[in-house]
C-alpha cells in the first residue's frame, strides 16, 4: 500500500475551515514507516549530508530516522524557551501574529552539509525561517524535505532558492 494510504485527513483542526494532515497513522505502522523513510532517502540522493535538522515537533520523527541512515547528527529547531543551551532564534509571519523558532548556537559548524526535515511544507513560512538559522550558524542547505507539500499554499515559492523535495504532494 502507498504511503498516502496512512496519510488522514482531520477536517476543522487545528481551526474551523481547515484540513490537517494526521501523519499518526504512518508512524504508527512500521511497515509504513520504513516504506516513507526509504522514499525521503531517495530523494536526498545519496548526497553528503552532515547534520539533519528536524522542526519541532513532526519533523523530529523522520528527522532523527533520516539522520540515522545518513550517518549525520541530528539537530532539534524548537520553539521558544525549549532549548536549554545559548541559542539564535528567526521570527516568522503567520496569518495572525508570529511564531519564533530556535537553535543551538554548537548545532551547526560552518561548512557543514544540511538536510532540512519538516512533516508538511504548507505556506513556507516555518521552513524559511528554519534556513535563516542553519545558514546564520554557517551551515549549507543541501535539501529541505517533506513527507508532502501542500501545493496550493505555494511554499515552495518561499524557499524557491533551495532544493525541496517530497515523495507526496497535494
Ligand atoms: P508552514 O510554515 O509551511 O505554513 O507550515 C508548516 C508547519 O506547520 C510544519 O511544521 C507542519 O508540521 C505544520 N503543518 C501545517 N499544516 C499541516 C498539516 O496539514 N498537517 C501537519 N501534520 N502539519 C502541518
Amino acid at each position: 500500500m502507498s504511503i498516502e494510504n496512512y496519510i488522514r485527513d482531520i477536517q476543522d483542526f487545528p481551526k474551523p475551515e481547515i484540513g490537517f494532515k494526521d501523519i499518526t497513522p504512518l508512524l504508527a505502522d512500521p511497515k509504513a514507516t520504513e516504506e516513507c523513510l526509504e522514499l525521503l532517502l531517495k530523494g536526498v540522493n545519496g548526497k553528503k549530508i552532515d547534520k539533519v535538522v528536524g522542526v519541532e515537533s513532526r519533523g523530529f520523527f523522520f528527522g532523527t530516522l533520516l539522520a540515522q541512515k545518513l550517518n549525520a547528527g541530528f539537530v532539534p529547531v524548537r520553539k521558544p524557551k525549549k532549548l536549554p543551551f545559548t541559542t539564535i532564534s528567526a521570527t516568522y509571519d503567520l496569518e495572525y501574529g508570529t511564531d519564533t523558532l530556535e537553535i543551538h548556537t554548537d548545532a551547526i559548524q560552518k561548512g557543514d552539509k544540511v538536510l532540512i526535515h519538516d512533516d508538511v511544507l504548507a505556506t513556507g513560512g516555518t521552513a524559511k525561517a528554519v534556513c535563516e538559522l542553519v545558514e546564520k550558524l554557517g551551515g549549507e542547505i543541501v535539501q529541505c524535505n517533506f513527507i508532502m507539500e501542500l501545493t496550493f499554499l505555494k511554499g515552495k515559492e518561499k524557499i524557491g532558492e533551495y532544493q525541496v523535495y517530497s515523495p507526496l504532494k497535494y
